[in-house]
Formats: C-alpha cells, structure tokens, sequence
C-alpha cells in the first residue's frame, strides 16, 4: 500500500528556488497524518527522517532530511506523540 504522511512547512527547492510546502514521508509509521515543521521545536539530529516531494515550477524530485524533533502532529486519526 502506498501509505504515507504529509508535512507541511515552507521550504524552497534547491534546484529552482521556488517555495515548496507540502512534503510526503513514509518514516513515520505511515497512517495519513498531517505534521507541521516547526522551527520552535527542540533541535536534535539524533533522528532525521527523510521526506520528498516534486518541485511543481522545475518538477525536479526534492529529498530533504528534517529533525524529526521539529515536528507537529496536527491531523491524524490517531493522536500521538512523536
Ligand atoms: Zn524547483
């Protein structure tokens, strides 16, 4: 199954500088829950996920690393700690 969860934040692509805002993770324990990237959050590296999308003005595949640390769960079915 294609399951996956949506992070919104503001990004710009790396390829074309356009701002791109909603990305796709499957590292999460896929469920279809919405997170936010939040620059308030507590800093770590200790565990990065990976998440991507497609840049709709350059169409190049953008990969990006994020602190999971930086996350907020804002919809989901099933409301949990991360
Ligand atoms: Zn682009």
């Amino acid at each position: 199954m294609g399951l996956f969860d949506t992070i919104e934040g503001k990004f710009f692509c790396p390829f074309c500088g356009a701002k791109v805002e909603d990305f796709q993770t499957k590292d999460l324990n896929p469920m279809l829950n919405v997170y936010r990237f939040t620059r308030s959050g507590k800093h770590s590296f200790r565990e990065e996920i990976e998440m991507h999308t497609s840049c709709e003005k350059c169409k190049q595949w953008v990969s990006l690393k994020i602190p999971k640390s930086k996350l907020k769960l804002i919809r989901g079915a099933i409301p949990r700690e991360i």
